[in-house]
């Protein structure tokens, strides 16, 4: 048989690699950023187009490139970075594996002008595809210039996968803010579609996270600073009072470069422990600089987690080292610094969330008592017997509501009818009452009806909200006084870009532009107090949904207003609000389940009761 293997063509190879390398537009900047950084430029520009689908175009002041270097940058593993093997080991550059320029020219076009110091012209050249267009001399400042256009154009699958502009664009400056954030001795600024997001003078850390997070964010931040053998540690923890619903705000950089790792995460809440609200996280901007030899960075290009040597230790110094500052600045009101660090490292938790522990008290619990005072008993005993009556509480109210026919045929939840109802009673008033603040029940024909109040109220919101977005029928509260809110430029954007359905709603903004929000009114089901709540909630859920069209914007909208408004789990409710509730549930177009697919009641016929019973 005739040999079948053979080398794949080099434009072929490009794209394959360029597939791992870039994914969205966001993966260029990021790329063609630390490709400035690395040559070592103190001024860094970055011009976006469309959420980048039309132009990504950085312009640095660093050491620019020789005509042969110009050249030769685009051809794959081609870098200045690494020479052998062992300099893997010894990284202090961004880059490392000359695959990222090979990759972008394979699936864009680039062109790219470039000049060293010491060099009288320039170099010009054109890249379609991997092919080279054109090659010139030209006059240019000294630095380079990249510019990518027409992202994924020989790839149209991918170019069609692409997020909507809004969510590009969110993904792009997520990269930037990484890369800013990790380099304040650098002046960066971002345009975008010809306008100014970001300009960020040359400062130092406080001062960058201040320029990219807004003016307040100064008196929000606590220090962090600590020097040892193996690691250097400086930073700032966010104050618990400020901590948020999001967990936008937490950074960690390792030798300048932005890592996740949910095992330092970890740690920082283990540092946090007890003075958090519940729900809320811990904002964190923490640097941590190691030896590169006991790191290993080298395992997927764009990928973010990095392997420690010894992950213990970094665990044990990064928790005291914040414990020690917030107690410091007095935040925490109990420390104990002198705990032996070695045995602090829980490897059982390395991946796990943090979970507040449930405390359970039996208030009727009486030590004394002859009934559980045998020595032995625990004191978590659920009912003591001369509760049992309470058992029925809230039944006497519900007459002989089970007189009826039992052997009626089951109950279809998406057969729903107010023939669901006892005859008698669909008419009349629904008698409901409230079980653990959490549950309203009620007798239907065929045994009872079970409804979780924080999911049904969720579906009456819901479709309430995209009622008011289509209809445009929305009734707003004029506030008093404009209520003005702080969010991060980012935050601004993401909620200009959902301004129209926001105002559908009931929202109305008297400023919405760079760092501030002022809103005169406000959705009626809104209280003014839980507005920052409300859309603080909006963003977090716009960055983690990916909603990729109006469509489907306008409904992430409505569902997560009706997240942050609906009634809690825990909320006592008066008869006439469950009533209230029960009616519109089942009034609602789907009122079954939630708006997040999850059932919003159960019913329990006779005889699954009767089983029970058995
Ligand atoms: P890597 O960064 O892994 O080396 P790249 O494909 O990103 O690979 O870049 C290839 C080479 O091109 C780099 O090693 C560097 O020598 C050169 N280069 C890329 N961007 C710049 C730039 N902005 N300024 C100077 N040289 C650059
Ligand atoms: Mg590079």
């Amino acid at each position: 048989m005739a040999d079948l293997i053979q080398l794949l063509p080099d434009h072929v190879a490009n794209q394959i690699a360029a597939g791992e390398v870039v994914q969205r537009p966001a993966s260029v900047v990021k790329e063609l950023l630390e490709n400035a950084i690395d040559a070592g430029a103190t001024t860094i520009k970055l011009i976006i187009k469309d959420a980048g689908k039309t132009l990504i175009q950085v312009i640095d002041n660093g050491k620019g490139m020789s005509v042969t270097d110009a050249r030769l940058s685009f051809e794959r593993h081609a870098t200045s970075k690494i020479r052998t093997a062992e300099d893997l080991f010894n990284l202090h550059t961004k880059g490392f594996r000359g695959e990222a320029l090979a990759s972008i020219a394979a699936i864009a076009h680039v062109e790219l002008k470039t000049r060293q110091d010491e060099d009288e012209v320039g170099t010009h050249i054109k890249i379609e595809g991997s092919e080279v267009i054109s090659q010139e001399v030209i006059v240019v400042p000294k630095g380079t210039s990249i510019a990518v256009k027409n992202l994924f154009f020989n790839i149209p699958a991918r170019r069609n996968f692409l997020k909507s502009t809004t969510v590009e664009t969110r993904h792009i400056i997520d990269e930037f803010n990484r890369v800013t954030l990790a380099h304040p001795n650098i002046s960066f600024s971002m345009y975008h579609n010809g306008s100014e997001l970001f300009q960020l003078p040359i400062s130092n850390k406080r001062q960058r996270l201040v320029t990219v997070f807004g003016g307040k964010t100064n008196e929000k931040l606590v220090p962090v600073e600590e020097t040892t053998e193996v690691l250097k540690i400086s930073g700032f923890v966010g104050k618990p009072e400020y901590a948020k619903k999001t967990r936008g705000e937490q950074f960690f950089f390792v030798n300048h470069r932005f890592i996740k790792s949910s095992y330092l995460n970890h740690a920082i809440n283990a540092a946090f422990e007890g003075l958090l609200r519940e729900g809320t996280h811990a904002s964190y901007f923490l640097y941590l600089d190691v030896d590169p030899k006991t790191i290993d960075i080298n395992i997927h290009p764009t990928k973010t987690e990095i392997k420690f040597e010894d992950e213990h230790t970094l665990y044990a110094l990064l928790r005291s080292a914040v414990k020690h500052s917030l107690g410091q600045f007095n935040i925490a009101p109990v420390l104990d610094f002198d705990h032996n660090s070695s045995m602090d490292t829980p490897y059982s938790y390395k991946n796990k969330e943090v979970l507040n522990p449930k405390i359970e008290v039996d208030r009727s619990f009486n030590p004394f008592n002859d009934q559980n005072s045998n020595g032995f008993s625990t004191p978590y005993k659920k009912e003591s017997t001369s509760h049992w009556e309470s058992l029925y509480v809230g039944l006497e109210s519900k007459g002989n509501a089970s007189q009826h026919d039992f052997s009626e045929a089951q109950f279809e939840t998406d057969a729903l009818t107010s023939s669901m109802f006892d005859d008698d009673e669909s008419a009349k008033v629904i008698k409901t009452f409230q079980i653990q603040n959490k549950y309203i029940v009620n007798t239907i024909k065929s045994g009872l009806l079970l409804i979780d109040q924080h999911r049904a109220h969720q579906r009456v919101l819901y479709e309430q909200f995209l009622q008011y977005i289509t209809v445009k029928e929305a009734v707003s509260q004029q506030l008093l006084f404009p209520l003005s809110l702080e969010f991060t430029s980012t935050e601004i954007a993401i909620l200009q870009s959902l301004k129209e359905q926001l105002e559908d709603t009931g929202f109305i903004f008297s400023k919405l532009d760079k760092d501030i929000v002022e809103l005169k009114g406000v959705p009626v089901s809104v209280v003014e107090s839980n507005v920052s709540v409300v859309l603080e909630q909006l963003i977090n859920d716009v960055e983690n949904e990916v909603p990729d069209n109006n469509f489907s914007q306008t409904d992430m909208l409505a569902k997560s207003l009706a997240k942050s408004l609906a009634i809690k789990t825990g909320q006592n409710l008066t008869e006439l609000e469950q009533e209230h509730l029960v009616n519109s549930l089942f009034a609602c177009k789907e009122p079954s389940i939630s708006p997040t697919n999850r059932a919003t009641f159960i019913t329990m016929n006779v005889e699954d009761l009767d089983k029970k019973f058995n």
